[in-house]
């Protein structure tokens, strides 16, 4: 066979997704699998919204678009943008993508020269490194400390820039730590960012998803001057439960908009229709539906803390955002099970998918090997029986 690509080599496929059709695959052929797998809401899109795509439909509202997207979803979202964040945007500084994914992915396409470097703190969601690297930049991993709730932004941050620091990527609240940064930390990041001269790719998809008394922020409304430097990354699937519309969007300066507009409309044309007409709904319309999830989801975090704490050979991180507990893993790697030891937690996750029918992530994809990654975005009843069954496993382990 001919050779491929070397971009093409060294992409690792994501983890979070592939767990994800595994536990669904299992499913599908009659297996009783409870997945703490991808960060999925398993709520239904909410009605209003689904009636919104349905006039779209009937309305013959399925043709192309403008390519970065119709004007009214981007009026829409520059309203939000000041009503939420206290950001002055106009509609031209909006690119509407399939999905947060495809805004970051144009990002970096947008910003990246081949070798410009992107600091990405640790642990990371799966997706920033590969990314990075399709669009030709370098990931630079920053390790973050667990005393600091794995935040980076202080003097580490500082002794990582170098002359082609192009970016820092900065999510809160986080994937998979679910920390939230605050005000405080935020504006340390933003003055190396104006002191240094690089962009923060500030990605806010959990933004309504935060437990207990912290707040969101976006760095962007700390100084005027900032907004130029920061390009904010949202989108609709985790806050409605619309992951499968595949609507995300940008916010940023006019050049680099415009940049992100013309590159999409080769890449990819305009997001599809109906869903836009689905996200203005979403964006625009009643707000109920987010806080109503909210408050389930934050009863699902709570249970499953209070149980994966009393757990022996784990050691859970308390999240204050987001749907994901990430756990350190690292005690069970000396043990045997059924006679072979764990070792680390690929292994870890296997065993328990394969014998326990539990499914979670690894950390490897994250950059923290030690741990894995479970989600709450499933029932209290799939919470209660994937974490008997990981008691049941951890029993057998000690
Ligand atoms: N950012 C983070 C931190 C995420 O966890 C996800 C997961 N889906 C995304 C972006 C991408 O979201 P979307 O479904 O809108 O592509
Ligand atoms: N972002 C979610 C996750 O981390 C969905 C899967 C993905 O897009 O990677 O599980």
């Amino acid at each position: 066979m001919l050779s491929l690509s070397q971009r093409a080599l060294e992409i690792t496929p994501s983890p979070t997704l592939t767990i994800d059709a595994r536990a669904k695959e299992l499913k599908n052929a009659g297996e009783d699998v409870i997945g703490f797998g991808a960060g999925e809401p398993d709520f239904d899109t909410p009605l209003h919204i689904r009636k919104a795509a349905q006039r779209a439909i009937d309305e013959g509202f399925t043709r192309y678009t403008p390519a970065s997207g119709i004007p009214e979803l981007k009026e829409a979202i520059c309203e939000k943008l000041k009503k939420d964040n206290g950001l002055e945007f106009e509609p031209s500084q909006i690119v509407v993508s399939n999905g947060a994914k495809h805004s970051l992915d144009n990002v970096f396409a947008t910003i990246l020269n081949e070798g410009d470097e992107v600091v990405i703190p640790a642990p990371y969601w799966v997706s920033y490194p590969e990314l990075v690297k399709l669009n030709g930049g370098t990931p630079v991993i920053l390790e973050t400390r667990r005393e600091n709730n794995f935040k980076a932004g202080g003097d580490e941050l500082e002794r990582i820039l170098t002359p082609r620091t192009k970016a820092f990527l900065l999510n809160s609240p986080g994937n998979p730590i679910g920390h939230v940064y605050t005000k405080k930390e935020l504006e340390n990041i933003a003055l190396l960012a104006l002191k240094h001269q690089f962009y923060i790719v500030s990605d806010e998809i959990y933004e309504k998803l935060i437990y207990g008394k912290s707040t969101h922020i976006s760095v962007a409304s700390l100084e005027k001057e900032l907004q130029e430097n920061t390009i904010i990354v949202n989108g609709v699937s985790k806050s409605y439960a619309m992951t499968g519309w595949r609507i995300g969007y940008t916010a940023s300066a006019r050049p680099i908009a415009s940049a992100m507009a013309g590159i999409q409309s080769h890449r990819a044309s305009n997001p599809n229709s109906i869903a836009q007409r689905a996200a203005l709904e979403a964006i625009s319309g009643p707000q109920e539906c987010v806080e109503e999830m909210r408050q389930v989801f934050a009863k699902r975090r709570d249970y499953m803390l209070d149980r994966l704490d009393s757990f022996p050979l784990i050691t859970p991180v308390k999240p204050e955002g987001a749907f994901y507990i990430f756990v350190d893993v690292g005690e069970t790697f000396t043990k045997n099970f059924r006679g072979t030891a764990i070792g680390d937690s690929d292994n870890f996750a296997a065993t328990l998918l394969e014998h326990y029918r539990v499914a979670i992530v690894p950390g490897r994809g994250f950059g923290a090997p030690g741990y894995a990654r479970f989600s709450y975005a499933t029932s209290f009843e799939n919470i209660t029986r994937g974490l008997d069954r990981l008691e049941a496993f951890l029993s057998e382990l000690a």
